[in-house]
């Protein structure tokens, strides 16, 4: 029945938004571009949640999304930074689960989540990398985070190797996630209408996490980055003993020009087992 209400509402369209809004504007200052598209809230929803598990919400605003997230979820965290939002979001949905915070994300406690969670948000474009890596480096129990960004953003994030957008980002996540587009989103389904078109990017973790390990191997693959015109070979020859180095080369058969946009996550897996000695 509940359910059923909260599906009349809906609060992406255009009206609700205008109508809710009233004297206020979108600030762009906390990067608010508001959904007015159902049913593409809908598919986000749909495909970020699972009704046994909670979602947490990053950027409420006046509830587009939330209202389906509460559709498909057990019940849902939202933080959102706005005071006005956050008033405007209390008024215009009323379901007991759903808990609003208001706070910005990135001070959020979220030592406090022991259960396993989703992740969900059209994140304020300002502030999607910082956001992007608390949450990688929370430590939570996630199943899947399902986040908003901007398309140059998402290309960053699922960049292949070779191209231009390969670097150290792509490999940490790559190696952390599976990482899947799961739509291209126009700019016309927002208001205001942002500069730029966005996408629905999805991250669902592969891997126990040791720290330990990542932080050793994601140093390593920092500094084979370190100046990106230069040969894997210079990044490295002041980093580490030549013969250790010329190891890499032979073992892995790599020609010496190489550069590591050209190296893939199992090859980077392999020089770092052969510099630091470290097996994962
Ligand atoms: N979820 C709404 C929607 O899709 O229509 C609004 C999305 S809008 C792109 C981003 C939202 O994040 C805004 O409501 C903004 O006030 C909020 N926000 C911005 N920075 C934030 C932060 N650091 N922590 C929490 N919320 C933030």
């Amino acid at each position: 029945m509940r359910s059923e209400k909260k599906q009349q509402m809906n609060i992406a369209n255009i009206s609700y938004v205008k109508r809710t809004l009233g004297e206020l504007r979108a600030k762009k200052r906390f990067g608010q571009n508001f959904l007015i598209d159902a049913n593409i809230v809908d598919r986000i929803a749909k495909n970020a949640c699972s009704s046994d598990l909670k979602t947490i919400e990053i950027g409420p605003g006046l509830g587009a999304l939330t209202e389906m997230l509460l559709k498909y979820s057990k019940d849902v965290d939202a933080y959102e930074i706005d005071r006005d939002m956050y008033r405007l979001l209390n008024e215009g949905i009323q379901d007991e689960r759903l808990q609003v915070y208001l706070q910005d994300f990135l001070d959020a406690d979220l030592s406090k989540y022991k259960e396993k969670l989703n992740i969900c948000g059209n994140l304020p474009y300002y502030v999607t990398t910082p956001i992007l890596f608390r949450i990688f480096e929370s430590g939570l129990d996630l199943r899947k985070i399902t986040v908003m960004v901007q398309k140059e953003v998402s290309d960053r994030l699922n960049a292949q190797i070779g191209s231009e957008d390969y670097s150290a980002l792509s490999i940490e996540v790559q190696y952390l996630f599976d990482v899947k587009v799961e739509m291209n989103v126009s700019k016309e389904v927002f208001y205001p209408k942002p500069q730029v078109d966005s996408a629905v990017i999805s991250f669902t973790p592969i891997r126990e996490r040791n720290r330990e390990f990542e932080k050793s191997f994601f140093t390593l693959v920092k500094n084979c980055f370190r100046m990106r015109r230069k040969t894997l070979h210079n990044n490295l020859k002041d980093l580490y003993e030549s013969d250790l180095i010329q190891k890499v080369f032979t073992e892995l058969d790599l020609e010496q020009g190489i550069r590591a946009q050209q190296l893939s996550l199992e090859t980077f897996l392999k020089i770092h087992q052969i510099l630091e000695g470290g097996a994962q």
